[in-house]
């Protein structure tokens, strides 16, 4: 693969995805490079923000997005031991979409990819992982990429790093990494469901732990949250040990704690939460967790990273179209979204410090703090954090232009002929 583009952008997760898709839309030969062969994979969260909802509905794609298999999460709660609080209520925002979508990651994806696919100028390689970038002097001018046919390179006007919170690419450009870090790792696995479980996500604080659930179809996608660097302790412990502390954390799906039969069934992911002190330099820019790796707190990182990938097309795509951005320029990116990164990364720490972490060192479930009693008591205060989690600050609206599509010829039926 030796190509010369306009945008390589590293990483198909929201962020590249969301990106490329804008950018084709508006007329500029990208190129999205995506290491894995497929998008399925367990680790991703699967929140679509209402803000991401409201971008699909500017883009015209909302009730296409819609039709595929999804739930909708309209008030959030979280669980202190017996006592349930309602949190957030996304029903209290404007426009049309009044929740939270979950739907898988990789359906997710898929939908952004085959949307994206539309535009001529849209191509995206599977298998396709960034090893190196390509400098010109100061300049990064494109990136080397390893493919299962052999390496190649690929020239461009501007690389995008969306490559995630272990970004090769910003490890190569050198950028300076401030790391805030986090107090504990998180245990993935799978519990099944049962008829008569509710379908509701569960956000439950219990015993010395805090356990998430998330409703997949026939089975729970669940999130253990545990001391950072403590899985070799539990794994010391034996399963028994394991399956002892599901029992305790998984509340309805309690029963169900002797199916994890092995760790194998257990994925350790490590949460980091830092940011680059500049996004960018000549030839390159860092966007979605590239640029601030997000802790899981909240489930809103996929929502920064779209965000990032939105402002980034909106401010440079006409530039794009006639030359390579300055670095001035790159940086107006920065500008625009590292306030609100700033603020949620403020309040992840906060939450992951003055609540997990003693959750977790003092082995018993929290007293719920006060604020809880009053957002369950008063719902017109629950609009708050419905908006900071479900849109978030300065949210950004699609300004891309679009160009023309040739319309799609309709799809022909069974029995029909084909037209002459
Ligand atoms: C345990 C956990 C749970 C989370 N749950 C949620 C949640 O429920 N909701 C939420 O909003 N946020 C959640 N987050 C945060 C969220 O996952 C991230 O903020 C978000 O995925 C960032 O999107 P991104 O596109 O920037 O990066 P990513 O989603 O990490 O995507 C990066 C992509 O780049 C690819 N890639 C990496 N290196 C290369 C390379 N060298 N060459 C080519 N491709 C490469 C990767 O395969 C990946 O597909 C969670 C985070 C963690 C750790």
């Amino acid at each position: 693969m030796n190509l010369n583009t306009e945008v390589v952008i590293t990483g198909g997760g929201p962020a590249g995805m969301m990106c490329g898709l804008l950018l084709a839309r508006a007329g500029i030969d990208v190129w999205v490079l995506e290491k894995h062969k497929d998008f399925l994979r367990d680790f991703r969260g699967d929140t679509v923000h209402p803000s991401t909802l409201r971008l699909m509905d500017e883009l015209g794609l909302l009730d296409k997005f819609l039709a595929r298999p999804h739930t909708e999460v309209r008030v959030m709660t979280a669980e202190f031991g017996r006592e349930s609080f309602r949190v957030a209520d996304f029903e209290r925002l404007r426009g049309r979409a009044k929740f939270t979508a979950l739907m898988p990651q990789w359906d997710f994806l898929d939908f952004l990819a085959e949307e994206a696919r539309r535009y001529p100028s849209f191509h995206i390689a599977m298998e396709a992982e960034v090893t190196e970038l390509m400098a010109k002097g100061n300049r990064i001018v494109g990136v080397r990429v390893k493919t299962p046919e052999g390496a190649g390179d690929l020239l461009a006007k501007l690389v995008i790093g969306a490559d995630g919170r272990h970004s090769t690419v910003r490890d190569k450009a050198k950028l300076k990494v401030v790391d805030i870090g986090a107090p504990f790792d998180v245990l993935w696995l799978r519990l099944p469901f049962a008829a008569g479980d509710p379908k509701e996500p569960v956000a439950r604080f219990v015993g010395g732990g805090f356990f998430v659930m998330l409703y997949r179809g026939d089975y729970w996608q669940c999130a253990m949250v545990i001391a950072k660097g403590g899985y070799d302790t539990i794994k010391a412990e034996g399963l028994s040990g394991f399956q002892a502390r599901l029992r305790t954390a998984a509340g309805f799906a309690r029963d169900r704690a002797e199916t994890v039969t092995s760790f194998d069934q257990v994925h350790l992911l490590t949460v980091k939460v830092d940011r680059l002190e500049k996004w960018a330099r000549r030839g390159l820019l860092c966007i979605g967790d590239a640029a601030h790796a997000m802790s899981p707190v909240g489930g809103v990182g996929i929502n920064l990273a779209i965000q990032d990938a939105v402002a980034a097309a909106n401010i440079l795509a006409a530039t794009l179209k006639k030359r390579t951005p300055s670095v001035h320029e790159l940086a107006r990116v920065q500008k625009r979204r590292e306030w609100p990164t700033r603020v949620v990364q403020r309040f992840q720490v906060i939450a992951q410090n003055q609540v997990l972490a003693r959750t977790i060192r003092s082995q018993v479930t929290p007293k719920p703090p006060w604020p809880l009693y009053v957002l369950d008591r008063w719902g017109w205060l629950r609009q708050w954090p419905a908006r900071f989690l479900g849109i978030g600050m300065r949210p950004e609206h699609v300004r891309t232009p679009a160009v023309l599509l040739e319309p799609r010829l309709p799809e022909l039926k069974t029995g029909d002929s084909a037209p002459t």
